[in-house]
C-alpha cells in the first residue's frame, strides 16, 4: 500500500484498497461457460487469463458452467477447475446452459423427448453433486416444435402448452433431481431481459419464482436500437420486477458486453443494474472479459465533458499483486473502474420506489412500455399483482388480461384514488371503460408538432407525432393535455373523474420512442400525475431517468450525447440537496407556474447540468 502511495498518490490509493478488499456494497461474480470450464484442465490457461482480469477487477465468486450445446465439463477438470479458484479465496457455483446447439436459433432441450429429459436430468445430478449452488441460465425455456412437441401440444396453444410443460420441467427435471443428490443445493433460475415474451417459449414467471430457491435477471440491454429494441431502463426496471416476483430473493444482476459501440454504454448497463440494489452482479463472461480495450471505444463525448464513466480515468494503470502498475488491457478494467466509482454511494441509497403499474402474469400488449416511461423520467415499479394503497396505479394494454381488472379500478377510484391508463389499454377494453367514462380510441391518426395544457404558450416539437385520436363527450371528461394540428386537436392526458378518484388516460403515440420527443412540459406534466407522493419532479426532456429511494436520496440520469440543462422540482419541504459525488451543495430556486383563473403555483427547483451519458446523486436536504 505504502509503495503504491508514493508512486501515484492518494486518489489512486483509495482505488487501490477497495480493490484490495473487495467492493464495499454489492459482490461481483463472473461467469465461466462449459467451453471456457473445460479449457481449465489446462494451469497454462487458467492461470494468465485469471492474472488478467482479477488484477484489473475484484471478483468474489465464479460460475463454474457444466454443460452447453451438449459439451460436458468432464469430473476431472471440473474438480480441478473448483480448487483453482478455492486456493484463491473465490467462491464457486455451478451453473448449466439448456441448449441443444447455442448457434442454431438458440435451440433448446425437446422438454417431450424422452432421451432429452434423460439427458437433462443427468447434467442436473452431475452438477448438483459438486455444487451447492447452481444457476441455469437464460435457456430453461423451449422453442422446439418437433413432431413431438406438435402431437403433445393437441389442441392447447403453444404459450399454454409451453406454460405447463415447463413447469413440470422444473419440479421433474431440475428441482427433484437437484435435491435428490445434494439435499442442500441452492437452485437459482436466471431469466433473461425479453420478459415481455417469456411465456411464448414456457418461461413461467407465475409458477417458477415460488418453486426456485432464488431469481436472477439478465440487465444487458446492448445497443438499444437493436433487433430486441432494449431501452436502457430496463436494466432497472427488470431487477425491480424480478425483485417484486420474489422479494428479497432476486440474487443479482448479469450483464454482457454484447453490441457495445463505445465504453460508456458497457458501464451504464452495470450500474443501472446497481441503481436497483442488486446484491451481486455476474459479468459474462471469461471469454468476453478478455476483449482488448479499444480506441474506437472512447466515445466522442470524451473529449467534451468530464462524464460519469471516464474513459481517460479509467485507462490509468492499476497495480498488479506484486504492486507493480501495469497499463488496463481489457473490458475487465472498465468494470473494476465502474465498480469503484459506484461503490462509494450506493450505500447511501435507500430501497428504490416508483409507481406501481401492475402487470399480470403472461399478459402481452404495448411491449415493454414501462421502460419507455422510465426513460422520460417516471421511476418505475412493477408489480405481479393490483396494487392496493397506491394514491394512482399505472395500467398499460396488459393489465386487460386479468378478468377482474375493471373491478379493482373501480375499487381504486371509489377509494378516492386515481388510475392511469393508456390508449392502448382503453382500445382494448373501451366497451367496460364506458361503465366509468364514455370514451372512444378510433382508428384515426393525427399527426401532430404542437401541445398545449390549456393554459400557458403552446410548445412544440421538431417531429410530427403520429397518435391515436381519443373522442369524449364535451363537458363529461376533460383534456389536461391536448395535441394540436390547425385547428383540430386531441387528448394527450384525458382526465375523467369518477366519485372521488379520477381516471386519467395516457395517449401513447403510433410509435412508441416518439414518448421520447414530447415537449419537456407535457413530459412534465406526466410525471407530476403519475408521481404525487415522491420528494422529486424532472422537468427535463425525454432520455433522462429519475430514480427514486426511500431515504430521499436520487439519482438523474441522462442518456443524451449531448450536455443538457434539467429541473428537479422539490416536494415534501426540501429546499436544497448534497450532490454525494462530489460534496457540492446546491440550492433550490423559486420557480412560478402560471395556472388558468388560478394564482400561480410557486415550486422550489433544482437546477442541474448533466452530461452526457451521466449521471447526478443527490441526497435531499431541508
Ligand atoms: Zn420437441
Amino acid at each position: 500500500m505504502i509503495r503504491t502511495l508514493a508512486i501515484t498518490g492518494c486518489v489512486f490509493l483509495s482505488f487501490h484498497i477497495k480493490a484490495q478488499e473487495g467492493y464495499k456494497n454489492f459482490e461481483v461474480a463472473i461467469y465461466s461457460r462449459a467451453y471456457e470450464t473445460a479449457k481449465m484442465r489446462d494451469d497454462n490457461w487458467i492461470q494468465p487469463v485469471w492474472d488478467e482480469i482479477s488484477r484489473q477487477l475484484q471478483v468474489d465468486k465464479v460460475y463454474l458452467e457444466t454443460h452447453r450445446d451438449l459439451l460436458l465439463v468432464d469430473e476431472l477438470t471440473l474438480l480441478k477447475a473448483k480448487k483453482f479458484f478455492e486456493s484463491k479465496g473465490i467462491r464457486t457455483a455451478g451453473g448449466i446452459t439448456l441448449t441443444v446447439n447455442e448457434s442454431n436459433n438458440y435451440q433448446t432441450f425437446c422438454y417431450t423427448n424422452p432421451e432429452h429429459r434423460k439427458k437433462i436430468r443427468e447434467v442436473v445430478e452431475f452438477t448438483a453433486r459438486h455444487f451447492d449452488e447452481l444457476i441455469l441460465d437464460d435457456f430453461f425455456f423451449t422453442n422446439c416444435k418437433c413432431d413431438l412437441c406438435v402431437k403433445a401440444k393437441g389442441t392447447k396453444n403453444w404459450t399454454d402448452f409451453r406454460l405447463e410443460l415447463m413447469t413440470k420441467a422444473a419440479k421433474d427435471l431440475i428441482i427433484d433431481p437437484a435435491k435428490a443428490v445434494n439435499p442442500k443445493i441452492k437452485i437459482v433460475v436466471k431469466y433473461p431481459n425479453w420478459y415481455d415474451h417469456f411465456q411464448g417459449s414456457g418461461f413461467n414467471l407465475e409458477t417458477e419464482p415460488k418453486m426456485f430457491d432464488g431469481l436472477y435477471t439478465g440487465t444487458e440491454t446492448r445497443d438499444p436500437s437493436s433487433n430486441q429494441h432494449l431501452q436502457q431502463y430496463l436494466g432497472y426496471n427488470i431487477f425491480r420486477y424480478f425483485d417484486n416476483l420474489k422479494p428479497g430473493k432476486n440474487g443479482g444482476g448479469w450483464v454482457d458486453p454484447g453490441g457495445l459501440t463505445y465504453m460508456d454504454r458497457y458501464a451504464e448497463q452495470l450500474w443501472i443494474t446497481m441503481f436497483a440494489k442488486a446484491p451481486e452482479i455476474t459479468l459474462f463472461d471469461f471469454r468476453q472479459l478478455q476483449r482488448p480495450l479499444q480506441k474506437s471505444d472512447r466515445a466522442a463525448w470524451q473529449s467534451l465533458a468530464t462524464t460519469s464513466f471516464n474513459y481517460d480515468e479509467m485507462m490509468k494503470p492499476v497495480a498488479d499483486k506484486n504492486g507493480k502498475m501495469v497499463a488496463p488491457t481489457t473490458i475487465a478494467r472498465a468494470a473494476g473502474y465502474t465498480f469503484e466509482t459506484i461503490d462509494q454511494f450506493l450505500g447511501l441509497l435507500g430501497k428504490p420506489v416508483g409507481v406501481k403499474s401492475y402487470k399480470p402474469f403472461h399478459s402481452t400488449g404495448e411491449d415493454f412500455l414501462q421502460n419507455y416511461m422510465g426513460m422520460i423520467g417516471v421511476p418505475m415499479d412493477m408489480v405481479p399483482e393490483f396494487p392496493e394503497n397506491e394514491p394512482i396505479v399505472f395500467l398499460t394494454e396488459q393489465a386487460k388480461s386479468d378478468p377482474e381488472i375493471m373491478g379493482k379500478i373501480k375499487k381504486q377510484l371509489l377509494a378516492g384514488k386515481d388510475v392511469m391508463i393508456t390508449s392502448g389499454f382503453l382500445k382494448a377494453m373501451q366497451d367496460k371503460v364506458n361503465d366509468i367514462v364514455e370514451l372512444r380510441v378510433t382508428d384515426q391518426k393525427a399527426s401532430v408538432k404542437e401541445f398545449g395544457a390549456g393554459w400557458g404558450p403552446h410548445s412544440f416539437t421538431d417531429r410530427e407525432i403520429l397518435i391515436p385520436q381519443i373522442r369524449y363527450n364535451t363537458n363529461d371528461s376533460w383534456e389536461i393535455v391536448s395535441a394540436f394540428d390547425d385547428t383540430n386537436g386531441w387528448p394527450i392526458i384525458h382526465r375523467a373523474d369518477y366519485a372521488k378518484g379520477k381516471l386519467y388516460v395516457l395517449t401513447i403515440p403510433e410509435n412508441v420512442v416518439d414518448l421520447y420527443h414530447l415537449p419537456t412540459d407535457v413530459l412534465t406534466r406526466i410525471r407530476e400525475i403519475l408521481t404525487p407522493n415522491l420528494p422529486a419532479v424532472l422537468e427535463a426532456p425525454g432520455y433522462t431517468s429519475l430514480f427514486v429511494y426511500d431515504n430521499n436520496t436520487v439519482i438523474v440520469e441522462s442518456f443524451a450525447d449531448e450536455t443538457t440543462q434539467v429541473k428537479l422540482q422539490l416536494a415534501n419541504g426540501f429546499t436544497k440537496a448534497k450532490n454525494l459525488v462530489s460534496g457540492e451543495e446546491l440550492f433550490a430556486e423559486k420557480k412560478e407556474y402560471p395556472q388558468r383563473r388560478k394564482p400561480s403555483i410557486i415550486k422550489l427547483t433544482l437546477n442541474l447540468e448533466l452530461k452526457p451519458h451521466s449521471y447526478v446523486v443527490l441526497k435531499l436536504e431541508k
